[in-house]
């Protein structure tokens, strides 16, 4: 019988004198994502239980594959200490998996109960000996199995279980404060945020949005996009900040150099999401830049833009492949909300030759062209704010409101 599913922490061994609060903050999101499923938890100091009691273990596993913190699983069937029992029990659980096509296995037993009359090794011996009989199709490889059952044998029946289930892995997120991640509607950087939330940072949104320059389904995809975040976040819930931007935004393009229009727009977003970030308690900015991208992301254009604003910013994606970037996209559920084809700010109206290699003196003067500090106060103070959850299905579209409207 299926009864629980074993849980192990990741990186336990990094953690020093940290390793309590690791465990008690992954134990804490163990149990606000399993709530309102009727299982019962039991936290071990290196791995916890979740006891089934019936509920369908890809429900269970679909939840615990969204706390960050925890490194794998394993579906374990507790079965009578009757080795024939569990030999039958054991050759069921492989045709499972292989459906009976020719595999090598191995058994690895352990032996909790001292008691038990016969020895690990006879007992991994003895099994594989029945599980062949009964399965001939298998073939024992102790080196380099495809396969391993583990066996442990207790006083009260015996545990089996094959391989493990891959988990988020990383830290419990929460652990490590509370950040800032600037989200377009590209694919970058919901993929940054998702990565940095696997590392443990909780994460609010900031959004800058130029309506009517740019398209409320502009804005649309990033509400969607933190509803898909809001899945590895506590409580599936995540905060999103929507700053009005077209007015900064048409300014830069009636009074800037084209060549200089995204420098400018971006020193301008990292100053205002400066402001957001300290106002809101939040430690760092996180972004989807990944170095040599596009002409704002190379190394000179990072250090122009980063100038302005004098705080830490991560970038999780800074050396990564696209490739790679999209895999994680596709596997978190964002690419296909990234891939709608509405531009945002930083795409509409995109310089045909925009600067690669900026020049911190040439920015600054460009910026005296208007008087830009009065207008960054104005986007700060009518920033709008709001808490979205996954099942929130917040719809700003098709009401002829402001995006601004939609949050009074
Ligand atoms: P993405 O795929 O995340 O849009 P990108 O490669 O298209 O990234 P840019 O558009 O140059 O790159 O933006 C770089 C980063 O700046 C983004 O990853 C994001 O973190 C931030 N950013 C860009 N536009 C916005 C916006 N409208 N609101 C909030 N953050 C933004
Ligand atoms: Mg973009």
């Amino acid at each position: 019988m299926l009864e629980r599913i074993l849980v192990r922490y990741g990186e336990l061994n990094l953690k020093g004198k940290n390793i309590r609060s690791f465990l008690d903050r992954a134990n804490h999101l163990i149990r606000e994502k399993l709530e309102g499923l009727d299982v019962r938890l039991e936290f071990r100091h290196d791995r916890a239980y979740v006891f089934l009691n019936g509920v369908d273990p890809n429900a269970v596993l679909e939840r615990l594959q969204r706390v960050s913190g925890l490194y794998s699983f394993s579906l374990i069937t507790k079965c009578p200490l009757d080795l024939e029992v569990i030999a039958s029990e054991a050759v069921a659980m492989i045709a499972e998996k292989t459906r009976q096509s020719p595999v090598t296995f191995k058994v690895e037993t352990k032996r909790a109960d001292k008691t038990y009359p016969l020895t690990s090794q006879e007992i991994t011996h003895i099994l594989a000996g029945k599980i062949l009989s009964q399965a001939p199709y298998l073939k024992v490889d102790v080196h380099d199995p495809e396969l391993t059952l583990n066996v442990e044998i207790r006083q009260e029946g015996a545990y089996l279980f094959i391989g493990q289930i891959r988990g988020m892995g990383g830290y419990p997120v929460g652990i490590g404060g509370k950040a800032l991640l600037m989200l377009s509607g590209g694919i970058d950087s919901p993929v940054a945020g998702y990565l940095a939330m696997k590392q443990g940072v909780e994460i609010e949104a900031i959004h800058f949005e130029s309506t009517p320059l740019t398209s409320i389904e502009s804005a649309q995809k990033a509400v969607d996009l933190v509803e898909v975040l809001a899945r590895f976040a506590p409580h599936n819930r995540m905060k999103i900040h929507f700053v009005p931007f077209a007015k900064l935004h048409g300014a830069i393009l009636g009074n800037i150099p084209e060549s200089y229009h995204v420098t400018i727009m971006r020193r301008m977003m990292y100053r205002i999401a400066a402001e957001v970030m300290r106002k809101n308690d939040c430690l760092a900015i996180v972004n989807g830049e990944s170095i040599g991208q596009v002409a704002s992301q190379t190394l000179e254009s990072m250090n122009v833009i980063n100038h302005v604003a004098d705080v830490v910013v991560i970038r999780p994606l800074a050396t990564y492949d696209k490739l790679d970037t999209m895999r994680i996209a596709r596997s978190i559920g964002t690419l296909d909300i990234s891939n709608r084809p509405f531009e945002d700010c930083c795409t509409v109206y995109l310089p045909k030759n925009p600067v690669i290699r900026p020049n911190i003196g040439t920015a600054e003067q460009y910026e005296t062209a208007f008087a830009f500090q009065p207008l960054i106060e104005e986007a700060v103070a009518g920033t709008r704010s709001a808490y979205l959850r996954t099942d929130t299905h917040l719809d700003l579209t098709g009401k002829g409101l402001t995006v601004a409207e939609c949050f009074e």
